[in-house]
């Protein structure tokens, strides 16, 4: 039978089958939502629904503070340039973390070159912020804190209501990227304290392209579009009506089933990682074990390369990744492994399993077997493993390989 086993959540997710039907149906409704005649009006009344029911399950005060995008990194840009903008009579100094998604990382850099300056808080060796570290990069200066809620390549959820009530206390305003939390964990922007928080509909099986920014009410942000003044002139452009119901029914089917899934998936993410651990040795988990999404699993092996390991999976019919999502072609390590303080050849042979609703127990039993014996196999081909292991065999094939 070929396999065809889809552990790549984090990078993107399988439209839900009630999505799609939706979605369809969604697609005649093609008026534009400013339009005053029915046509506008019968995607007006979609548009208004999806507002009211993303507002509802992020617990915003009003559906005014939902403003819709196309996506993840617009969102980001979005709040962090925005706040940058609006309040640069005030200061230009932002705290970020240093194992952000490069939607913030690299938004940050770019403010960095207009004259912004840029903190870079670190993080402990399992991917937490030390609040009191944020409460010392405070300046005067500082206008905003952009710290994401859960990371995507290690899982680790940080304390984002322990670090908002630090900004609070000085009057700054707090940014968080739930985009991989959303759906995952709850996600409510009262508890959370915080005043912008991005969300992306393909990371919780909605379509792509589409996206939300929650922006406290009262809180003014420099627009980055320029045109019709949709949504109160903070993000111009005709509504993408379609993406934004669907992403509405993907979200509220999503938070539907946080509670049971985290129970499932937390117990098929242990059993894959003991079963790897049994089966292979010289391997070492990142992120933090118990302040973590339900669904990620990042675990370096030692003496392979990452790719390799990725290229053969792939053949096997498993879709991992890296980490280090390689838009850009290039081969460096990820930022967020180093940031843990794994030295370059470990955060290379790292692999990040990052499960669904649709992962099956079957599916992991499978892996573990896969991803045994291609660890295996590349060790075997690896000079260095066989002079550090003196227990390897040198016999061609390697079968004495660890075990
Ligand atoms: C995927 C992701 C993004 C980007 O979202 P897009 O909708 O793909 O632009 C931003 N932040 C995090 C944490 C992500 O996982």
């Amino acid at each position: 039978m070929q396999h065809k086993i889809y552990l790549d959540n984090n990078a993107t997710t399988a439209l839900h089958a009630k999505v799609i039907e939706r979605f369809y149906q969604l697609l005649q409704i093609f008026g534009n939502a400013s339009s005053m005649h029915s046509f506008g009006r019968a995607a007006k009344t979609e548009l208004d629904s999806a507002r009211a029911k993303i507002a509802e399950l992020i617990s915003a005060s009003s559906p005014d503070e939902i403003i819709f995008t196309s996506g993840g990194t617009e969102s980001d840009n979005l709040a962090v340039i925005g706040v940058a903008e609006q309040l640069r009579s005030k200061g230009n100094h932002i705290i970020t973390s240093a194992i952000e998604h490069p939607a913030v990382m690299s938004t940050c850099n770019y403010l960095m070159k207009r004259g912004y300056e840029i903190t870079y808080l670190p993080v402990d060796h399992t991917g937490l912020i030390n609040p009191k570290d944020l409460e010392k990069a405070l300046t005067p200066n500082t206008i905003l804190v952009s710290i994401m809620l859960a990371n995507n390549e290690i899982g680790t959820v940080q304390p984002i209501t322990e670090l908002s009530a630090i900004t609070k206390k000085h009057k700054v305003l707090f940014h968080t990227d739930a985009v991989q939390a959303m759906g995952k964990i709850p996600v409510n922007v009262q508890t959370l304290g915080v005043d912008l928080l991005s969300l992306s509909g393909h990371k919780f099986h909605g379509p792509k392209g589409v996206g939300v920014l929650y922006v406290r009410k009262g809180l003014k942000l420099a627009p980055q579009m320029h045109g019709g003044k949709q949504e109160q002139g903070m993000r111009s452009g005709t509504y993408n009506v379609p993406g934004i119901a669907s992403m509405a029914l993907a979200l509220s089917l999503a938070v539907d089933e946080i509670k049971s899934e985290t129970t499932r998936q937390t117990m098929l993410r242990e059993k894959l990682f003991k079963g790897l651990e049994k089966n292979i040795p010289e391997i070492q988990r990142n992120g933090h074990a118990e302040k973590c999404l339900p669904n990620t699993l990042n675990v370096t092996f030692k003496y392979i390369e990452g790719e390799s390991m990725l290229l053969r999976l792939d053949h096997d019919g498993i879709a991992v990744s890296t980490g280090s999502a390689c838009a850009s072609g290039s081969l460096d390590p990820s930022h967020v492994l180093l940031a843990l303080g794994l030295p370059h050849e470990l955060a290379h042979g790292s692999i990040r399993f990052s499960l669904s609703r649709e992962t099956k127990e079957a599916d992991i039993e499978y892996t573990i077997e896969k991803v045994a014996e291609v660890v295996k196999t590349l060790r075997a081909m690896s000079p260095l493993y066989n002079s550090l292991t003196p227990s390897s065999s040198p016999s061609p094939g390697g079968e004495g390989a660890g075990r």
